[in-house]
């Protein structure tokens, strides 16, 4: 049996929740006071995921900003955010381009863009 403690941040309050496991299967949650916590317990301890927030390459745009911010669309497996940022060390993007523009689909994972954050001419 393994117990893993955790800090929900799903919202602010951050909750501590415990986590039981026995031969890698949740056999108990713990001190989350909303479903939300317990799901995001969950996940956190099998199978982690995060948005990945970042900036890339920008080109061509009349205000001379030199860097666009993006994310994914839905969070990615943790253990492929340093590939994902590696990957995106030498993407561009030219502008003009709109706030929720897909620059990457399929980006690392099956299902999830990269989407523009910004709307930039
Ligand atoms: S368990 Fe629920 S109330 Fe507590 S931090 Fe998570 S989402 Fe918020």
């Amino acid at each position: 049996m393994e117990t893993r403690e955790l800090t929900c941040v799903v919202c602010p309050a951050g909750c501590k929740i415990t986590v039981t496991l026995e031969d890698g299967k949740v056999t108990d949650v713990k001190g989350q006071t909303c479903p939300r916590g317990k799901t995001y317990a969950q996940n956190e301890v099998t199978h982690p995921v995060r948005t990945l927030t970042t900036t890339v390459l920008l080109e061509n745009a009349a205000a001379g900003t030199k860097t666009l911010p993006v994310k994914t669309n839905k969070p990615l497996s943790k253990e492929l955010l340093f590939a994902a940022m590696d990957e995106l060390a030498g993407f561009a993007v030219k502008a003009p381009v709109t706030v929720g523009t897909v620059l990457l689909k399929d980006f690392m994972e099956p299902g999830v863009d990269l989407v523009a954050c910004k709307t930039v001419h």
